[in-house]
């Protein structure tokens, strides 16, 4: 470990890594106008996506919203390289409902390259080797070739980079992804840090020649006839749409899957750490699932100009022989070239306990560490704790406050929550279900919920403010005409719209309630309802439906706020009060939390019980 001699060459932040984390790290402090630095191997590797050619989905989707509602870049790009888009969970509630979009990779690494190249960013391309430190703060990096550079804030966001171990069957060697070397000499900084470190894998399927598919074979599954973009900004998709292809493994896949587990890396005991439960490898569906007699796998093409064919559900680290006997065994995929054999990758995580809520190293200030590198998985998740450590570090730097992402108001602010005080146990993605107010953090009213924040700290440009006001110009519009409108139910009745007969009037935004997505049935009685911007009605559809539970989580909302720091009282008897499950009560009791916050993060708290603990510890107080 190196301590710092003065070089001549300062910014204010150093980031380290150009990946989905890494970009969107160095944007942010950009925006807040501090001097960025970006070192990173390669410039043209810039927004490369190591897996899936794909941006959202259920939980990620929201993370996207969020980030552009911050001005980030991964909506934007993700808008720019769509080829195909797609509303997840279409039929459920609005709450849960996730954008997703296939993309063009070489679309979307341009997109990213362009938005850092105009950026002031100073670029470097090369490794850094490791970190400067001064009086137990971190002061900079030693880049590869020797060069020291200071800095007030350093973001590492080197993703499985930390002596990355690739596996292929019983093969294994060095590297950070295919095709690039993993970073060995910065991880023996970490050890001397004397940071908690983990073990996590994670894996990627083989990628085919499409030429050499048969699709007239295969069913076919298009995208959205009204796509769902990411960005508040965009207004529709930029690049031609396409169709992907489905095929399914069948009982003789599965066999020779089933023949061969041995020599896969992942089962044959050669790979140490956890891999995600809920994005298993083909070996693990075959194992785990083995009365299922079919797998889907969706066959996503990886851009308009390339052949490359990414075949989503059957990451492996099964030798290369057997992934190609297994694929020909698939309809469609009998003569299917492999272009790069599927494989395994392990890496070391820090313990995102050592974090606080800004994602800077508790013993290190002005170090902080943001992506996969937090034992996370996936470019959303990663490029949102880019946006955070981005911000923070930026202010850090300028001299300015703490910025905190509560998990009342974003999903940002429930996984930084989730991390830095639970940690994991497996690499850790996003879901609806980890958000407690998740009817309040909806994917269409990120920007509402968060954009005056953005503002406020200065990282929205000029363009989105104004987009911002316009939008909320037209929403108070619709709000005002849809709440002087009113209607009884025999007057409905007369419209050819039913409503429940109790007599009593309605405002049409009450109805909107009613009518969600539909809300065109209002203008048989309102015409001019007709003429109203339908993003915003949409929006209002949604608040309304959810009324009575928000208005109850929002007053939920503001007492657990207040009321954060109100103690537990120590001897208190879990196991007596009305409505704990016994789950709930195990936990409790074995964490022992000492204030409502805490408690309030103990995995799988609900708000009810929450409520149940706030009313408990309130009256203890009163009583004492
Ligand atoms: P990365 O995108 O990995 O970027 C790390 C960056 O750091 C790179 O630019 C690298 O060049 C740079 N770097 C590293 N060390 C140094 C150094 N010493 N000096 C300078 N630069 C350095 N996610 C999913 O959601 N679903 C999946 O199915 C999935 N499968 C995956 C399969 C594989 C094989 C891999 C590798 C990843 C997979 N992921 C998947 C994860 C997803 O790719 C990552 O979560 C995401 O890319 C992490 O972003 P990041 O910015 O943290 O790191």
């Amino acid at each position: 470990m190196f301590h710092v001699e003065h070089s001549g060459q300062r910014f204010d932040v150093i980031v380290i890594g150009g990946g989905h984390a890494g970009a969107e790290a160095a944007l942010a402090a950009a925006r807040l106008n501090v001097r960025v630095m970006l070192a990173t191997h390669r410039f043209d590797r810039i927004g490369e996506m190591s897996c899936n050619p794909a941006i959202g989905g259920l939980g990620k989707g929201h993370l996207v919203r969020e980030i552009d509602a911050f001005d980030g870049i991964m909506g934007r790009a993700a808008d720019a390289a769509g080829i195909q888009f797609r509303l997840l969970n279409r039929r459920k509630g609005p709450a849960v409902r996730g954008p997703r979009a296939q993309c063009d990779r070489r679309l979307y690494r341009a997109a990213m390259q362009s938005a850092v190249r105009t950026a002031p960013i100073t670029i470097r391309e090369g490794e850094v080797a490791e970190l400067l430190f001064d009086a137990g703060a971190v002061a900079g990096v030693v880049m590869a070739d020797g060069t020291r550079v200071e800095a007030d804030a350093v973001i590492v966001t080197t993703g499985t980079f930390l002596r990355g171990v690739i596996h292929i069957g019983g093969e294994t060697r060095a590297g950070g992804r295919m095709g690039d070397d993993s970073a060995t000499r910065l991880a023996a900084c970490f050890d001397e840090l004397s940071l908690p470190l983990g073990r996590l894998k994670t894996g990627t399927p083989p990628r085919f020649d499409g030429r050499t598919i048969r699709w007239d074979l295969l069913e076919q599954q298009p995208g959205d006839d009204d796509p769902s973009l990411f960005s508040f900004m965009s207004a529709q998709p930029m690049a031609r749409q396409i169709t992907c292809g489905i095929a399914h493994t069948n009982e003789k896949t599965h066999d020779i899957i089933r023949e061969n587990l041995g020599q896969s890396a992942m089962y044959s005991g050669q790979i140490s750490g956890t891999g995600p439960r809920y994005c298993p490898s083909i070996e693990d569906k075959v194992s785990r699932f083995s009365d299922k007699s079919s797998h889907q796998i969706f066959l996503e093409p990886e851009g308009l100009d390339d052949d490359t064919i990414y075949p989503n559900g059957i990451s492996t680290s099964l030798p290369v022989d057997v992934q190609e006997a297994y694929v020909a065994s698939i309809k469609g995929l009998e003569n299917a070239r492999i272009t790069q054999p599927g494989y395994a990758i392990e890496y070391d995580y820090v313990d995102p306990r050592s974090l606080d809520y800004q994602l800077q190293v508790k013993s290190c200030p002005g170090l902080f560490l943001a992506g996969q590198i937090n034992g996370t998985t996936g470019y959303e998740e990663a490029a949102a704790q880019g946006l955070v450590a981005g911000l923070a570090a930026a202010r850090l730097a300028s001299g300015h406050g703490d910025i905190r992402f509560d998990r009342t108001e974003s999903y940002i602010g429930v996984m930084i929550d989730d991390l830095i005080s639970r940690g994991v146990t497996e690499p850790y993605r996003m879901f609806t279900s980890r958000a407690e107010y998740r009817l309040h953090l909806r994917a269409d009213n990120a920007d509402r919920r968060l954009t005056p924040k953005a503002i406020e700290i200065g990282c929205v440009g000029e363009g989105r403010k104004r987009h911002f006001g316009e939008m909320l110009e037209r929403l108070e519009t619709a709000d005002t005409l849809l709440s002087g409108l009113s209607v009884t139910p025999q007057e409905a009745t007369a419209h050819g719209i039913r409503i429940n007969q109790d007599g009593v009037r309605r405002d049409a935004k009450t109805l909107l309630g009613q009518f969600g997505q539909d809300y065109n049935a209002l203008a048989t009685i309102w015409p001019e309802v007709a003429s109203l911007d339908p993003s915003a009605v949409v929006q209002l559809a949604n608040d309304a439906l959810y009324k009575g539970y928000l208005d109850r989580q929002m007053a939920e909302m503001s007492a657990m706020r207040q009321d954060a720091d109100v103690i537990i009282p120590p001897d208190i008897s879990y196991a007596t009060l009305p409505g704990l499950s016994n789950e709930l009560i195990d936990k409790l009791m074995r964490l022992q939390p000492r204030t409502i916050a805490d408690a309030g993060r103990v995995e799988g708290m609900t708000p009810a019980a929450i409520a149940l603990l706030h009313a408990h510890a309130k009256k203890s107080v009163l009583a004492g």
